[in-house]
């Protein structure tokens, strides 16, 4: 019976090609509208980007801000010399007979993510471009018809690839994620695979184990828009292609697409090489010339990325790294528990507890306030139902408990006030909102 994993003869090398749509207003090098998802076909164009004899390209200044933006977010050196190239090949979707791409001088080079166990995924590049328009296969009448929708065409285009230093599917996975929560993080793009936002190839090959050289042939396998899809044609392919090494053939280098009913991949055409695509610099945009100063401001405006922001979770709330993975895989979850930690310290609510609600009962974020999250939090455990005997009770212990606070406040420190508030909060475990409690002190001091 054969091995259904790689087997110990031979180990996988594959390598990733991620494209991300850029949410800017704008296309690339257009003024049309990039926001195409769902638009009636055909709307979103003009003569640049319909590609039509004469029309200029103009490039889109925000959309290169955010390459860059990935690129210093994965690590890369950003070159100081960089320039557009066009990249020829014929395809209906394709109206110039060339993709404005870049190939030796990209806008970024030679980053790393670092995945689970300090296992790291070299970046080779990061680099802008357009992307092309959409076929639409379908019935008219009783024909099968092709049409094009021009509303794609130009919309700006990252290309993030690495170099084949993944082992495994779930490697490949691991870094997907990542790269999502970091380009979701810096803002540039929503990066939703199943809008087409996010697109995926991966290349794998097989080389016997022990080997250092790469394989001499690689299987890319095109467009696929889940990452779950993606894991499986790695699989898949790791499975065809062991088989075919077992019988002593050699696998060819080709393009493969994946087939998302039958769950595998099929033959589609031999691999082209670099020159096939006959690249030489864009003759209608001139090249880039950074200045340092222009790059360390980029750098210096990133948002907080997920690893700080995890390593702070950790640090300031005391939840364990499990849970922080889980509250900071979307910005928005992590900024709506940072919220409901910052109200929920009122009624003394510790931010374990709020990360236990927010992650197992299932909150719908887009329609609660944190605000309305800590009301039900503290109502579910009938917090605020204290008699008010035993909270006096409790804050005159406190009083008698910190004479040093007493007297710093009738000396006129008021804020020593808020220390006695802290205290009682704690004895008071979130059975009174911190307003009310200060408001006890303050009337007791004032009275004695
Ligand atoms: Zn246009």
């Amino acid at each position: 019976m054969r091995n259904d994993t790689p087997t110990a003869t031979y180990q996988p090398v594959i390598g990733m090609e991620v494209h991300v749509e850029l949410s800017t207003a704008s296309k690339m090098f257009c003024r049309c509208s990039s926001d195409y998802f769902g638009q009636q076909p055909n709307t979103h164009t003009c003569p640049v980007c319909l590609g039509l004899p004469g029309a200029l390209p103009v490039p889109n200044a925000k959309a290169i801000e955010g390459c860059i933006m990935i690129g210093l977010a994965l690590d890369c050196e950003i070159a100081l010399f960089s320039q557009f190239d066009r990249k020829h090949y014929f395809y209906p979707d394709l109206p110039k007979g060339y993709q404005i791409s870049q190939y030796q001088h990209p806008f970024a080079q030679g980053g790393s993510i670092v995945l689970s166990g300090d296992k790291k995924i070299r970046i080779r590049r990061v680099h802008m471009e357009e992307d092309t328009g959409k076929l639409l296969h379908q019935g008219l009448g009783s024909r099968a018809v092709s049409l094009i929708d021009f509303n794609r065409s130009g919309v700006p285009l990252v290309e993030i690839v690495t170099e084949p230093d993944f082992e495994n599917a779930g490697q490949v996975k691991e870094y997907l994620q990542k790269l999502q929560q970091i380009i979701r993080s810096l803002n540039v793009a929503t990066a939703n695979p199943d809008k087409g936002e996010m697109r995926f190839e991966p290349n794998i090959s097989l080389r016997r184990a022990g080997e250092t050289n790469l394989p001499h042939y690689k299987v890319e396998v095109k467009n696929i828009n889940s990452f779950s899809f993606v894991e499986r044609a790695i699989d898949y392919e790791l499975k065809r292609q062991s088989s075919l090494l077992e019988r002593g053939e050699a696998p060819v280098q080709e393009t493969r697409g994946w087939d998302e009913k039958r769950h595998i991949t099929l033959g589609q055409r031999s691999k082209e090489e670099a020159m096939d695509y006959r690249y030489f610099p864009e003759p209608d945009i001139p090249p880039f010339r950074w200045q340092p100063d222009e790059i360390e401001a980029l750098r210096r405006g990133l948002p907080e990325l997920p690893d700080e922001k995890k390593a702070r979770f950790i640090r300031s709330y005391h939840i364990a790294a499990y849970d922080v993975d889980r509250l900071t895989r979307e910005r928005r979850l992590a900024d709506f528990f940072e919220e409901a930690v910052k109200v929920g310290q009122e009624y003394g609510l510790d931010p374990k507890t709020i990360a236990n609600v927010v992650m197992n009962k299932k909150i719908d974020i887009d329609t609660t306030v944190p605000a309305e999250l800590i009301k039900d939090i503290v109502a579910s455990r009938s917090i605020g139902a204290i008699d008010e005997a035993e909270l006096q009770s409790i804050v005159q212990a406190v009083i008698a408990g910190n004479p040093k606070a007493v007297e710093d406040y009738k000396r006129g420190k008021t804020n020593a006030v808020m220390f006695l508030v802290g205290a009682s909060m704690r004895m008071l475990r979130g059975r009174a909102s911190a307003e009310h409690v200060k408001g006890l002190i303050v009337a007791y001091l004032d009275a004695t």
